[in-house]
Formats: C-alpha cells, structure tokens, sequence
C-alpha cells in the first residue's frame, strides 16, 4: 500500500449529508417499488458530475420484476491496485400500520432520523453517497465502484443478484455494506463496528402426503396436517452447526399450509422451514439433516423435502467469515478510531442480506459497517444522524487507506 494519500474526511459536512437523508427517507421505496428513489440516487450523482449508470435487474421466471440499480465508478491510477466496492441497498420493507406518525416524515429530533428505512438502510445509502463524492477529489490508485442496488429485502437480493450476473463483482476486490451494524449483530455492541460475517440461510420447502378420510373416522385416513406438526416439532429441534464466529445455527419453522374447512382428513399440506446456517453447512448437509429427521420419525405420511424455488440454483445465502488481518479491515479499524476516538468492535451478523452474495457467493472480502438505530423494519424506526456522518468519514478515510 501507498503512503496515506491526503484525503479529507471532514469534507463530509453534517447539515448536508442529513439533508440527504431525509430527503431518501421521504422517498416511499418498498421492494419492488424502488422506481423513484432509483432516479433520485441516479440524479443526485448526475448532478455531482460523477457519471452514474443504470444497471437492468430483470427476474422474468418467478417474480416477473423489473428494475434498475445505479452504478458509478471512480477509475484510479494504478489497474494492479485493489477495486473496493460500496455497496447500499435502496428498497426498504413495506410500510407497517403502527407508526403514529408519517412513516416517512424524515423528522430529525435529538439526533435521530424518523422513518421507515431510516436505519435499514437510508442511513447508510446516504453515507455512501456522500462518501463516494468526496472520494472522487481524492487520489486514489484502485477504482471504487458505488452500487445503489434494489430488492434486498424482497425474497431473493435481485439487486446485489445481478451485480454477479453481469461480472461487476469480478472486477472487485473487497466490498464494504452499510447496513445498520451493531442492532443486527449476533452479540451485544455499539458503534464503532465492524461485522466481519454473516450466517447463511436456507428455507425448507416440505411436502407432506397423508390419506383423506371422513373426519369423523380419522383412524381410517393418514393425516397430513398432524404429520407435519410433529415434524415440524423435530424439526426445531434437531442439531445444528456451530462455528467460533458466526456462532450456532438456528430453525425457525415457519408456516403450515393445508387441509380446509371440510370435514376430511387433510391429505396434504406444506411445511415451510427457515434454518440459519453456519460454515461447513451447505445445501447437501442441510437437506441430508432433514431427511435423517423425517427417517426417525417414521411419519405415517409421505414427505418430500425441498428448498424454497429460486431464480437460479446458486441464488442462495451462504455464510462467510473475512479475516480479521485482511487489508480492508485494517484500513476500517484505524479509520474507525480516527474518526471517532474509539477502537471498533468486532461483530458479525445474526440474519442474511446483500453482503452475503458478495461474502460468499462472490468471496469477497466483506465487511459491513453502518450507522445504528432502533425499531428496524418497525414502526418508530430511526437512525443516529451523528452514526450516518461517522460512517461516510469511516468510508472516506478507509477507501483512501486501501485504494489509494
Ligand atoms: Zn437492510
């Protein structure tokens, strides 16, 4: 690596980099629903003269969707340098009814940012931006790509999906997510953070076959809905991975679909499963685990064990772990410190996102670092206005350090 290339990391003025904020936050942007705030991003980094592109995320087989993500670029000098990739997600969940206030009044009171998406993950969009711009002054030797990328919290990452697809994640070396850190991690910790990881997850589809009867003579049939809760009660319980890191799996069963109003004995029903995996798990072992369940329990009922349809067979969420000594969490750990006056914790993530493609699918080295908040995906969610502003200076200065 270079000598530290001057860049300043106080150009990431508080008052502005707000300002943006609650101007994303206003932007209703549910998955799926990511039109407007896919040309406000696009606008604001034209207008920053940092020629930004639109990037096609189509998905016609399963969800029929539609859309873009937004992609800059800044070239560096050296082609042998590292690339690093800066990653946010624009789309938000949908709106929930509790707010007692507009879900997305942008409001800012005693430090925080009201909305929802304010903290997953407008907060971190924004440091992003801004970070990115102020970098465009700096002289960096490597290329820092920006990716605003739609559907993360739909069912399938489409945006991040097809950073893969189209080789943009070839061209990378290392990738930084904003995501709100510490609230979504595995153990207790509070910003500065970094997580270096995340479990993986996986989502059981079961078929259950019983027999119809007349429900009155239950004996004479196999029921279908009975089998399926006992299996799921298996289920729940049977033994996971565990790994010094990302910690132990988990299995949530989450759905029983079937039977009817009638009175018949059900004689089919579905089982959706979530499970949360760890390294050395993988699809195979995953789906030999349940069958080793199903084959003890001896169920009356026929059962077929699957995995939720995907867009494509490696459309999954895999668990990774970046090394602690790796160049881009040096360069995150001293800026961290520098920026806030605080050595940062070391985390990794409980749930699955956007990061996880790029962690394992992509084996990048990943590292998530964001601004925190409460209430995510809730109402009354907010972000820390004084954590969005940390993390764009976090970005400013770490992407010198490494790509510079
Ligand atoms: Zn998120």
């Amino acid at each position: 690596m270079s000598e530290q290339t001057h860049t300043d990391a106080d150009a990431i003025e508080y008052d502005e980099t707000i300002e943006l904020l609650q101007d994303l936050v206003r932007i209703r942007s549910p998955y799926f629903e990511e039109e407007a705030i896919v040309e406000f991003v696009y606008e604001w980094l034209d207008d920053a003269g940092l020629d930004p592109e639109y990037q096609p995320v189509r998905e016609p087989d399963i969800t029929g969707y539609e859309g873009d993500n937004v992609l800059a670029r800044l070239e560096g000098s050296d082609p042998d340098a590292p690339t690093l990739l800066l990653n946010a997600h624009v789309d938000t969940v949908q709106l929930v009814e509790e707010w007692d206030e507009d879900p997305l009044s942008g409001r800012v009171e005693d430090g925080k940012c009201y909305g929802q998406g304010a903290c997953d993950m407008k907060g971190g969009l924004a440091a992003v931006l801004v970070a990115f711009r102020a970098l465009a002054d700096a002289d960096l030797r490597g290329d820092v790509i920006l990716s605003a990328v739609v559907d993360e919290e739909g069912p399938y990452g489409l945006g991040a999906n097809q950073l893969i697809r189209d080789g943009i994640t070839d061209e990378c070396d290392a990738a930084i997510v904003t995501e709100p850190g510490p609230i979504l991690a595995q153990s207790e910790l509070e910003n500065p953070a970094l997580l270096l990881g995340a479990r993986g997850r996986f989502l059981y589809d079961v078929t259950v076959r019983g027999h119809a009867a007349h429900g009155s003579q239950p004996e004479k049939g196999r029921n279908a809905v009975v089998d399926a809760g006992t299996l799921a009660g298996a289920l729940a319980e049977m033994d996971v991975g565990t790994h010094p890191k990302l910690g132990d799996g988990s299995v949530c069963p989450l759905s029983i679909e079937g039977g009817g109003e009638t009175l018949s004995v059900p004689e089919a029903c579905r089982l959706l499963v979530d499970r949360h995996v760890v390294i050395g798990e993988d699809a195979e072992s995953v789906l030999a685990d349940a069958e080793r369940v199903v084959a003890d329990l001896d169920l009356d009922s026929d059962v077929e064990i699957g995995f939720r349809e995907a867009p494509a067979p490696d459309v999954r969420y895999g668990p990774y772990v970046t090394d602690e000594d790796h160049p881009l969490v040096r360069s995150l750990t001293a800026s961290a410190e520098s920026v806030t006056g605080q050595a940062p914790a070391i985390g990794y993530f409980s749930s699955v996102g956007d990061f996880n493609y790029f962690g394992h699918r992509a084996g990048l080295p990943t590292v998530i670092v964001g601004p925190d908040g409460e209430n995510i995906h809730g109402a009354g969610e907010f972000v820390y206005t004084d954590e969005v502003v940390d993390v764009a200076r976090i970005l400013v200065d770490a992407t010198t350090a490494f790509a510079g």
